[in-house]
């Protein structure tokens, strides 16, 4: 089986607070259990309070933001972006990244994805975009076609509804606690296990 976690230093390059805990909360808890690191990065600064109680419930410390307007990405050159996330890629050296999945209803999203694939280019690094609830999957006709899926228990699934409480102002307009188990279950059905999140595997090193 592929440990995608073990030892890892992990670092998730996404939009917006709340997109790492969508996406990849479940994980992140995970590979931590397991003995990785964890460095989040997001370029949209808002809701900071939120974001800080959040991935403190997940357990990560590590968390930096960038000064890019939200919901306006798309307005600045791509390679601006590409060398801010860059930068950070040079700094924690990852092995293993997190990313948006191009086919978002989220301008920011589809743009964190291109300049993620950009910082990455030259590193052997592996690179999973990642399922956003309420978001990844609304484009017809769906593209997001996930062929990673790593396993959540109990535990795992429950800190991640308890991290995304804490975005008060986000986890509201059609996401819930319900439905993040929803999905995490229905993922869980091609995993054979209780939940899953799921990935599109962009860039594996083996
Ligand atoms: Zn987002």
């Amino acid at each position: 089986m592929l440990d995608l976690l073990r030892c890892k230093r992990i670092l998730t390059l996404m939009a917006h607070p709340d997109d790492e805990t969508l996406g990849c909360g479940g994980t992140l808890v995970r590979a931590m259990e397991k003995g990785s690191t964890v460095d989040i990065v997001i370029p949209v600064r808002r809701i900071e309070d939120e974001c800080y109680e959040a991935i403190k419930t997940l357990g990560v410390t590590s968390i930096s933001f960038g000064d890019f307007r939200d919901n306006e990405m798309d307005d600045y050159p791509l390679m601006t972006v590409s060398k801010f996330f860059e930068n950070y890629v040079e700094l924690f050296n990852p092995d293993l990244i997190f990313t948006h999945y191009p086919d978002c209803t989220n301008q920011d999203h589809r743009v964190c994805y291109e300049a993620a694939i950009i910082a990455t280019r030259k590193r052997n690094v592996e690179l999973l975009g990642c399922e956003i609830l309420s978001s990844t999957g609304y484009l017809k006709p769906v593209r997001f076609e996930p062929n990673i899926f790593i396993e959540l228990n109990e535990r795992h699934m429950k800190t991640k509804c308890e991290a995304m409480k804490k975005y008060v102002s986000e986890f509201q307009n059609g996401r819930s606690a319900e439905k993040l188990e929803a999905l995490a279950k229905y993922r869980g059905i091609f995993s054979n296990g209780q939940y899953a999140e799921a990935f599109m595997l962009f860039k594996g090193i083996v």
